[in-house]
Order: structure tokens, then sequence, then C-alpha cells
């Protein structure tokens, strides 16, 4: 596949990147003694001083019952709230306590977004979704398109890039929402139960376009509910009332040994 053009960084001060020019693999989300804290009358601890860390190119699935903190966890990696206590590193640089405009800069450019809701547009075709997602970078049209055929490309869609959502199976819908993901280039695919309005054997289909991103290297957090999809991870982490487990195993450890889960 050829590499889509990188999004400006545009006057946010937010550093490039550039994979495998300034040393290939590292960090790209490191969580430090995290918690939040909801504030009410009884205020509600959702997340309990957790640490962990992705490095570049892993696959980690998050598992949890109702209730666990999986969408608060979700809402901070993705920088769409700040955590009470700890930090939030993205790609080495601490973000989680930012102002919103940097937050919402450094979403933009480097987190990837895969939710249950394909939120597709209905009278957009599958290419006009995917290119929908960099209107916001500065790219020329023709840019925009070529990354969004090559996304599509990416989860074998090369063929449907005409089609209207409501000509598209759910795997295909959501495929179409995975390239849309994609087209920035991000750091990190931030995966929110994705198959979680999917029949098995689509969930099976998704599971393994996930599967094949992550073997063409794509980092990948995926919150789900469903063990299958769990499975196809490289490494599972449990959570449960604030805190996160991993058990120990035959993991692949992360290249600068960032690997950690502390509740
Ligand atoms: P999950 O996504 O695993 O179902 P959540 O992160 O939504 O879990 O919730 C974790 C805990 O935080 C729950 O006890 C929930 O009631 C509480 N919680 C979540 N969001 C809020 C909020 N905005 N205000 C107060 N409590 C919240």
């Amino acid at each position: 596949m050829n590499a889509p053009p990188y999004p400006s960084a545009a006057s946010d001060g937010i550093r490039q990147r550039h994979p495998g020019v300034d040393g290939g693999c590292r960090t790209v989300l490191h969580l430090e003694a995290v918690t939040k804290t909801y504030p009410s009358q009884s205020p509600v601890t959702a997340l309990r001083g957790v640490s962990f860390a992705v490095a570049c190119g892993e696959m980690v699935a998050i598992t949890g019952p109702s209730g666990s903190g999986k969408s608060t966890l979700l809402n901070l990696v993705g920088l769409l709230d700040r955590p009470t206590a700890g930090t939030i590193e993205i790609d080495g640089q601490d973000v989680g306590g930012s102002p919103e405009r940097r937050r919402a800069a450094v979403r933009a450019l480097r987190i990837g977004f895969v939710f249950q809701s394909f939120h597709l547009l209905p009278h957009r075709t599958a290419l006009e979704n995917v290119m929908l997602a960099q209107v916001y970078t500065g790219l020329a049209r023709r840019g925009r398109r070529a990354a969004a055929l090559d996304a599509l490309a990416q989860v074998g869609l090369s063929e449907r890039t005409g089609s209207l959502p409501s000509a598209l199976s759910g795997g295909e819908r959501q495929r179409v929402a995975i390239a849309r993901a994609l087209l920035n280039r991000p750091s990190l695919l931030l995966c929110d139960e994705p198959t979680g309005n999917l029949d098995s054997a689509t969930t099976a289909e998704i599971s393994s376009v996930l599967e094949g991103l992550h073997r063409d290297g794509t980092t990948l957090l995926v919150i789900t509910h469903n063990p299958a999809v769990a499975q196809r991870a490289q490494r599972r982490i449990t959570i449960r009332d604030g805190y996160l487990t991993e058990p120990p195993g035959p993991q692949a450890a992360a290249p600068d040994g960032a690997r950690h889960v502390q509740g």
C-alpha cells in the first residue's frame, strides 16, 4: 500500500510523525496513575490509578463488564475527557490534561476512532465518506481521494468505493468506517465495541480486518465485550471496578520495554 500523505500539524506545535525515520517503534500510548472521579454529591471514581502502555504496532483488547470503566477509559485515551489525576501521553507527549484546543488537534491527527455505530453519511458513497475524514487537514482533494482509495483498499473494499452505505452489508459499512479512521494515518486506532452491531459471521469478518491491520503495523486499542474479538488481540487487559489487570503470559514484549499494567 502506498502511504497516504501526512496531515499538516498546522499551528498547534504538534510534531509530525515520521515512522521509520526517527527510530521506528516507540510507545504510542502511556497512561500513568490515571484516576477519574466524576464529581457529584456522591462522587464516583470510575478509574483508580491505572497505568499501562501500548507500544507501536501492538493490538490490545480491553474487556470488562458494564460499569467497569470502559467508556471512561475510552474517553480519556481518546482525549475526549481529562483525568482527575495522572498523565496520558500520546506519542510521548503529555496531552491528557491539555486544553481542549490542543487535545482536539492531537485527536484529529493521531487518533482514529471506530465506533459500534458506523456513523456514515447515507447519501455519500463509501469513497466520499472516507474522504470526508480529511476535510479539515488542508490536503488537496486529489490527495484526499488517493489516500481514501488506499484506505479502502487496506480494508478490502476497493470494489465498493462507489456504493452508498444502504447498498453495503453491515460488515462492509464498518469497513468503510475503519477506512475513514485510517485516513489520517493515526498513531492509534481506538475501537469502541467495533462489532457491537454485527452478527457472529460479520464479527469474524471485522475481527479479521482488525487483525490484518495489526499485521500491517497499525497500533490498535479495542474495547469490546466480545471474547472472540478480544482473542484476536496480542494483549488482553481486563477492567473491573476501575482497576486494570493483564494476565502474565507469552505476550510479545513492547520494543522499548514500556509494557506494564498497574491498577
Ligand atoms: P462502562 O463503559 O464499563 O459501562 P463507565 O465508564 O461508563 O463504564 O462507568 C464507570 C462508572 O462511572 C460507573 O459507576 C458509572 O455509573 C460512572 N459514571 C460514568 N460516567 C459518569 C458521569 N458522567 N457522571 C457520574 N458517574 C459516571
